[in-house]
């Protein structure tokens, strides 16, 4: 659909131009216009929801159930949240004094980066391009958008959709496949936003360090989920099969595998079995609730990992439909080639461990995940577990809900990413912090100590002032301090008052006494 038209490199360095120009001229600056932007994003969600379900559709076969649930919610809530919050996350952020800035301003100020190109993904198209978009408006960037070539019907919505709702210059949209994003990475940004494959993130990377550009990285990986003897285990598969299945397994942070020990494995299969009854009836493939994979590369991708291996539950396909039934693989070796690369599709394999350490130390031999998930009712070895291991989030006794949390950070460690979203963390994300400290030109004499020329007392007054302790103005108990101070200072000159009084009344009375005696 995207290669019927021929690709211009011109167009798309002007519409970055355009971009640019926009953003210099300072129309994002002002606060009432990010908010009148997000809450046209906002109206855009609200009036398009039948068509964007139904691009969705077309791309992933999405229930309707499951366009609001998986993607819609959790965007209008980042906005939500970023219309509550704008005011208070662009202002300025007073920080801790020293003794030589006591009468200063001294405060971190987010201001805007520039123009941020936001690359999306194409399984959750939406979500994992709208909500970096959220964080870009709200802190005053324009932001060029590329959705993903691969949900073609979503990308091609939203690029009807956008500039009838925001701002033409500062938010364009650019579709296009490998070609025009390698095109749009050759030109300067001032951040480059990035959801997909570490294969393709690293590329990314590559061409943003020709320009000093930082990035975000937003990467997948495998994301382990260890199932302990000591939980309920058909709570435990209940939940697994839901965070494996949804959208036919292409989640960034889905299970992609289950760590477990011998003994439970066959409760862990039947537990599983069940819940796909539950979910899907006994033909996944009827089932209105139930995806498919994106495009035919994947689907063969996904098809070869099973090579050599017999499904204990699924295993069946359909190429004509890209269908893969909910597929689960019993004692996997860790040496396979499902183990060894990112699964992105419906295909669960279950690996042996011998007890938690021996999960742990699996973990440790691997890329740092995306995410780690720990089923277990022992609080004592979870926080073990967490303590031991490490991972870009980790949910205890589910799976996905850390990403659900716009006060939790999203995002990798090591090969899974870097950087991190999702409510205010967006919109510090692509924020530069400046830091700012405002003196007056008064109290020079403080200042002498650090001029030349040196002696040992100026050193010595230096060195004192420098290494004050910090004290932090903005704090409760540093109003609480000083209220204290000033009340006992103003009771000690009461009481000091009333004994002056006092005892000149009773010189007064010896006075008076002797006067008598
Ligand atoms: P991909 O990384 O292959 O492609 C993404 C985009 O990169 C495409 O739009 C494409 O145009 C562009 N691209 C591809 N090759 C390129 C090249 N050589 N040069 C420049 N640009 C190029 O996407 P994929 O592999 O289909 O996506 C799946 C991956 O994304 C999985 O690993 C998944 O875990 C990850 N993912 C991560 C998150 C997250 O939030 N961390 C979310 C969704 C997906």
């Amino acid at each position: 659909m995207f290669h019927c038209h021929k690709f211009e490199p011109a167009v798309s360095r002007q519409v970055v131009e355009r971009a640019k120009e926009a953003f210099l001229g300072g129309r994002t600056r002002p606060l009432e216009f990010r908010l009148q932007q997000l809450k046209a994003l906002q109206r855009m969600i609200t009036d398009r929801q039948t068509e964007i379900s139904t691009a969705l559709k077309q791309d992933l076969n999405r229930s309707q159930y499951d366009t609001p649930l998986l993607e819609l919610i959790s965007l209008e809530n980042e906005i939500a949240l970023a219309i509550e919050k704008l005011a208070e996350w662009a202002a300025p952020r007073p920080v801790e004094k020293n003794l030589l800035t006591l009468t200063d301003e001294v405060y971190i100020q987010p201001e805007p980066l520039g123009v941020v190109l936001i690359i999306g993904a194409w399984n959750y198209p939406w979500a994992l391009t709208l909500s970096p978009l959220v964080g870009a408006i709200a802190a005053g960037n324009a932001a060029v958008v590329k959705p993903s070539e691969l949900s073609e019907y979503s990308a091609l919505l939203l690029r009807a959709l956008l500039p009838r709702y925001l701002d033409k210059d500062l938010y364009p949209v650019i579709t296009g496949g490998v070609s025009e994003t390698q095109e749009l990475l050759k030109q300067r940004f001032d951040h480059v936003f990035y959801t997909g494959s570490s294969a393709v993130g690293k590329l990314v990377m590559q061409a943003a360090a020709q320009h000093l550009t930082p990035v975000t990285l937003e990467l997948g990986g495998k994301s382990p989920c260890y199932i302990d003897k000591n939980c309920d285990l058909r709570v435990a598969c209940r939940r697994v099969t839901w965070g494996k299945f949804v959208n036919c397994g292409q989640t960034c942070i889905a299970p992609d595998y289950i760590l477990c020990e011998p003994c439970i494995q066959g409760r862990v299969v039947e537990g599983i079995r069940q819940t796909l009854l539950e979910f899907y009836g006994a033909d996944p493939k009827c089932s209105p609730d139930y995806g498919r994979i994106i495009n035919q590369r994947h689907f063969s991708r996904i098809m070869g990992l099973m090579e050599g291996y017999t499904a204990v539950l699924g295993g069946q396909s359909d190429a004509s439909q890209r269908y893969i039934a909910p597929t689960v693989l019993k004692d996997v070796p860790p040496q396979s080639r499902l183990m060894q690369e990112e699964i992105f599709g419906p295909l669960l394999p279950i690996v042996t461990v011998s007890d938690m350490d021996d999960a742990i130390r699996f973990i440790n031999e691997r890329e740092k995940p995306l995410a780690l998930y720990i089923f277990c009712s022992d609080k004592k070895a979870v926080k073990r577990m967490i303590d031991e291991t490490t991972s870009g989030g980790v949910t205890v006794n589910d799976v996905m809900m850390h990403c659900a949390l716009s006060s939790l950070p999203f995002g990798g460690v090591g090969q899974s990413g870097m950087g991190r979203y999702h409510g205010r963390h967006t919109f510090d994300q692509l924020s530069h912090q400046r830091a700012c400290l405002l003196r007056s030109l008064g109290m020079e004499s403080v200042n002498l100590a650090r001029y030349p020329p040196q002696d040992r007392h100026r050193a010595r007054r230096a060195r004192l002032a420098l290494r004050s302790p910090m004290i932090d103005f903005s704090k409760r108990t540093f109003v609480w301090a000083v209220t204290a101070t000033v009340i006992a200072f103003g009771l000690a000159i009461a009481l000091l008052v009333i004994l002056l009084i006092a005892s000149g009344l009773n010189c007064t009375c010896f006075y008076w006494r002797g006067f008598y005696y």
